[in-house]
This record gives structure tokens, sequence and C-alpha cells, in this order.
């Protein structure tokens, strides 16, 4: 059962109810959440629940009607977020995890680890015990192959995993691995699960050949009893009557068990086909299917893979697959995990100043806002924000040292260029672009709950939200008043404090759950293909820090120049001439000198080499130039 507990309930009330619940029997988790503290109570133990709800501090009691409790979606509302090192997987992130079926040598574990690395895997993955159908096949190098991963793991700097068979085995991998793998043929070996579970280290559990759902919650719920609660399935695809396919990837068991369980959940496309040329479409309809992750199988040289290489795929095929990973996380509210690449000594010195718990972040805009969802993306759930009025508010934040970055729009699909954060970044040469960011604009209709759409009258949003879901309007909602407000989290703020049900918002779903408000119908922009694109500043002695996250691959730059025939075409042919692609140009007026004009460019980043030549020559030519930033991009 789950003991909702008062809010201002005292630590020695706590401690009562605790000891109350041990005392009868049940193993007593304390969970807590965004909204309340719980303790989950679990055990073969039955009592009146009204014993439990009486006591000082208590404020409800809830059964729980699922057989699986700990693992529950009941027992905790918000995602788990399994750490592994310094990767986590859950929530809005996509981690991927890459490697081959079995370590072989040395020589094989490095090249594959160095080139996902690259490619953008955060995890590295190896079977070191290799369950194989036939006992004649290869069955792995056992602890030297464990060696081997860790050797690697820590060359490139990511966290390791591998499968582990036997009880006996579970101590002496506990030195090795970051997160213990059990297999689909051992899903449901209690023992194992037990021994794992003791261990309290992260576990990826594979769903069992032929396992139900709920068997396979029930081997996660033998984990976290037995004292684990970092636990992230893993769909693999199942036994069916289909031949053509190694298994049969259940994709709809993913958004099935997030409903269930508050545990991530990740797919295995490769072992779910067993057919390279299947993994990259399945690994995409694992993650359009919400999972927090993949894990796929690399080899640096499939044909003589000694298990698994026609899964396995080309470390091309896997860098493709990233990028086409990257790209489609935004759609599904999501964004691709990435671990801090190893910084150079003295950036390591001041890395500790970007711990989350000392972090701030300035947006534009009132809690629940996209901007807010554009940092929660850019940075971990647990920076601080700082909502700014306008977005002069957040460039002065940053450049005050108030906070330590700004997340501001830069540009719209729809909409195009904000102006304002170009005039305000001229405005501001102390600030640098470190990083760039995207978020898919997806427009909820949000009103008080159980208000049904007739009783809707006014619909507030910003000229935007209205203008972008006027299809729906005219013809759900023909007869309602459009009203416009200064921004789209603001007019669910305004909602919020009036209990008037006639009155509706168009914001994004953040601005919904953060104001307690319910979508009424959800995605109602006439255009789907929706985005935001955003800029994160901070002052220049702090880019590096940010910067170091991840390879820059993209440079902005402002120049003005001189009044004379050619002159912007000279810039963009010197810009042509180094073979650097353009991505985007814009000119804006400058305050102060009428006609006058200061151009914005974004370019792909050329070699270091060639950018410095560039900037070199068009710093000789143009009136004045900037480099405003160099960083990396998100995928479009
Ligand atoms: C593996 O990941 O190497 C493996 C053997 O997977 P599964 O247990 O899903 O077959
Ligand atoms: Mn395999």
């Amino acid at each position: 059962m789950i003991v909702i507990l008062k809010q201002g309930i005292t630590q020695q009330e706590k401690d009562k109810v605790r000891s109350f619940l041990s005392e009868k029997g049940f193993i007593v988790k304390e969970i807590v959440g965004q909204q309340d503290t719980v303790f989950g109570a679990v055990g073969k133990v039955s009592i009146d629940p009204r014993t439990v709800e009486l006591l000082p501090g208590v404020s409800s009691v809830v059964p729980i009607s699922k057989p699986y409790k700990l693992a529950s979606r009941e027992m905790k509302k918000e995602d788990t977020i399994v750490q592994v090192g310094k990767v986590k997987i859950g929530g809005n992130r996509v981690a991927v995890i890459a490697g081959p079926c079995a370590v072989e040598n040395y020589d094989q574990i490095m090249t594959i680890a160095e080139s996902v690395r690259e490619a953008g895997a955060v995890m590295l993955r190896g079977g070191a015990f290799k369950p194989r159908t036939s006992p004649y096949a290869f069955q792995g190098l056992g602890e030297e192959g464990l060696k081997l991963l860790r050797k690697a793991g820590d060359a490139f700097d990511m966290p390791i995993t591998s499968e582990v068979v036997s009880p006996s085995d579970v101590q002496m991998m506990a030195g090795y691995v970051d997160m213990f793998q059990i297999g689909a043929r051992n899903m449901q070996n209690f023992e194992l699960l037990k021994e794992v579970g003791k261990t309290g280290m992260p576990v990826l559990l594979k769903r069992g050949l032929a396992a139900t759902i709920e068997e396979w919650l029930m081997a996660a719920e033998y984990l976290m009893a037995s004292g684990t609660d970092q636990v992230v399935l893993c769909e693999r695809g199942i036994r069916t009557f289909e031949k053509a396919t190694r298994n049969t990837l259940d994709c709809s068991a993913i958004p099935v068990v997030q409903k269930l369980t508050h545990l991530p959940v990740i797919g295995d496309p490769s072992h779910a086909t067993g057919i390279r040329d299947m993994v990259a479409p399945m690994s995409l309809a694992i993650v359009a299917s919400g999972a927090s992750g993949v894990i796929v199988e690399v080899h640096n040289s499939p044909e003589k893979a000694l298990s698994d290489g026609p899964q396995s795929l080309y470390l091309s095929q896997f860098q493709k697959l990233v990028h086409d990973i990257q790209a489609l996380c935004p759609v599904v509210g999501k964004s691709l995990e990435k671990i801090p690449r190893v910084l150079p000594k003295n950036m390591a010195d001041r890395s500790p100043a970007d711990s989350p718990d000392s972090l701030t972040v300035a947006f534009q805009g009132v809690r629940g806002a996209f901007s807010e969802l554009a940092v929660r993306r850019s940075f971990d759930e647990s920076v601080k924000v700082l909502p700014c009025h306008t977005f002069a508010d957040a460039f002065d934040a940053v450049s005050s040292g108030k906070s330590r970055y700004a997340v501001l729009p830069v540009e719209n699909t729809l909409g195009g260029t904000v102006y304002d954060t170009l005039d305000l970044l001229a405005m501001h040469p102390e600030l640098t672009i470190v990083g760039e960011q995207q978020v898919r604009v997806m427009h909820n209709l949000i009103v008080h709950p159980g208000t049904r759409i007739e009783e809707i009258k006014k619909v507030y949003s910003h000229p935007q939200g209205l203008q972008q879901c006027r299809a729906f309007l005219d013809r759900e909602l023909p007869n309602a008043e459009r009203i416009s407000f200064f921004d789209t989290a603001g007019a669910v703020e305004f909602l919020a404090s009036t209990d008037d049900r006639s009155i509706a918002a168009i914001a994004g779903a953040p601005a919904a759950s953060y104001y307690g408000m319910e979508i009424l119908r959800q995605g109602i922009e006439t255009d789907a293909s929706n985005y935001t694109r955003f800029y994160i500043l901070s002052r220049e002695e702090n880019a590096e820090v940010y910067r170091s996250q991840s390879k820059p691959d993209k440079a902005a730059l402002s120049f003005s120049v001189s009044d004379e025939p050619g002159a912007l075409m000279d810039i963009l042919k010197m810009i042509a001439d180094k073979g650097v692609n353009m991505k985007k140009l814009e000119s804006r007026p400058i305050p102060g000198k009428p006609w006058e004009y200061l151009f914005f460019a974004e370019v792909q980043l050329p070699e270091t080499k060639i950018f410095d030549e560039l900037v070199a020559e068009i710093g000789k030519k143009a009136v004045s130039l900037r480099v405003l930033g160099i960083y990396t991009s998100v995928i479009e």
C-alpha cells in the first residue's frame, strides 16, 4: 500500500509511522515526489488500512492493486531516472548504449568503444558470459572479457554493462561493471535476480523470450525487493510464429510499460530482429514509441564477429543511426543523452561550478514556458531556473552573473527569426553562444480539470499560439472569443488564477502540469512541424565548460560592411571559397546608424585552421566582425 504523508508532517510523526509499519512486517520505502512524500509499504502482511490512516501525519492510504508494488506507477508517479556513472537513463532523455555482442579481444573492443563514443553512444556494452543456444558456440571470454571491457570503458569515458548469468559471478562482476545486464533467458532466474538486486547496483533487465509484461515487471519487482531501485527495462523482441525476423519486436509494450511503471524502458533492436538492415528502422520505432534509449550491437568487422555478426551494425551505419535518433528526439519531446567530454585539467577544476545544484539558468517567460522546456533539455532537471519578464532581463541576468547561462529563442520554423535575441546579442559583446537547443512546439487546449469543451467561451494565448491553432479553433470553437496574451504559459497561469470555467488557454504541456490544469485537446496546432531553436548564452569566461560537453560543429558571426558595391558579396565569396557551408544569413539595422546594417551568419564549422583563416580574411575586409560563438548544433 501507499501511505501518503501530510505536507507538514514532523520528523517524529514520520518515524512513528515508519516503525508502526515495520513492526507489522512491511518493508518500508520513502519516496519523495514533486508533490507528495509517500511511504511504500510492501510485504505479505495484510492490515486494515484505516489503522494506518488514523496515525498522526498520515493523509491517506491507497492499496496497490497490481502484483508488482515497488515497480508500479501507483507507488511513484514521477519517472525514475537511473544513474549509471555519469549517464542518466529515463525522463526526457534518449540514451544510446552500443558495443559488440561479445568482447573478443583488446583491439576489437578498443576500436569499437572509440568509434561508438565518437558517434554519440553514452554507454558501452559487451558480453563476457554468453548464454548461447548451442554449447559448441563461443561462450565468451569470462572475467578476461570484463577486464577488457572495463579498460575500454575507462579509456573512452563510458560506463559499461555486461550480462551476468550465474549468481556465483555477481560479486566478481560487481567489481568490473557499472550496470548488470540480465539476459532474456534469465529473466525469471529468481536466485540470480535476488543476488543482483542485493548489490543495489543498476540493472538492465531484458524481457524474457516468452514473458508477458506482467511477468517482466514481476522480475523487476524481485530486483527491487532485494535492494536496488535502479532498474532499466529492455524490450528485446518476443517469440512469435513469425520466422522472417529472429524475434518480434513488441513496440507496443513500450508505452504500456511506461504507463504501468515509473522505471525507464529501452529497446534492443539487434536481438529483436537479428538482421542488420532492420536495426536502424526499429531503433527509430523504439524511440518513437517513447522509450528512454536503445541498446545496439555494433562491430568493427561484423563478418568476423564471434557472435551475432549478422545483426551487428557497421561503425558507419551506427553513426548515421545516432544522427537519425537525434533528429527524431524533439518530435517525441526528448533529447539525446550526452556525457561531458573529458575536460582539460584547468577546466576540470572549474567544472564543479556547473554542478546542477549551484547552476542557475535564465529564460524569458513564466514557469512552464517552452523556453523552460529548452532549459530542461539542455541541462539537468535539477538546475535552478530564473524566469525573466523580458528578453533584456534574461540577457542582463547572464551578463551580471545572476545566472550562469541564458536560453533564448532565436528562430521558429513558422514564425522565423526572433529579432530581439539577435539585437540584444549585438548589445552584449561579453556574451557568447555556447550551445543550441531545439524544442517542438506542440499546442494544447488547456482548461480547469473537468471542464467540457461546450463550456468554453474565451480562449487566451500568445497571438502566435492563437494563429497557429486557427484551424482547430475555427472548427471546434468557432464562437469562442480569442484573446491575446503576452505569452502562452502566462495564459495558463492566468487561467489557474481564476475559477472561471468558461476560459481556456493554448500552451504547451509543461504549463498545464505546472499550474495543475488539464489538457482537454492535445496537439491542436495546424502545422505539426513547428520547432523553436534556442541559443544557450554564457559569459565568455564560462564558455569552455559548456562547450567541452560535445564537439562543436557550428559557428555564428556578426559583421558590418562598407557602403560600396559588392561589399557583402566579397565576404560571402570568402565563405564560399573556403568551402564553408552557410546555414543562415540575417540583416538587422544598427541602432544610431540609420540605413546601416549588421549581418548575422551561421556557418557549419570547418577545420580550426580553415575557420581561423576565414575569420582573419573577413576581418580585413569587414568594417566590424565578431565571432558570436562556436557550438554544437542540434540537428534540424
Ligand atoms: C545480449 O544482449 O547480448 C543478449 C544475449 O541479449 P538477450 O538476452 O536479449 O538475448
Ligand atoms: Mn548478441
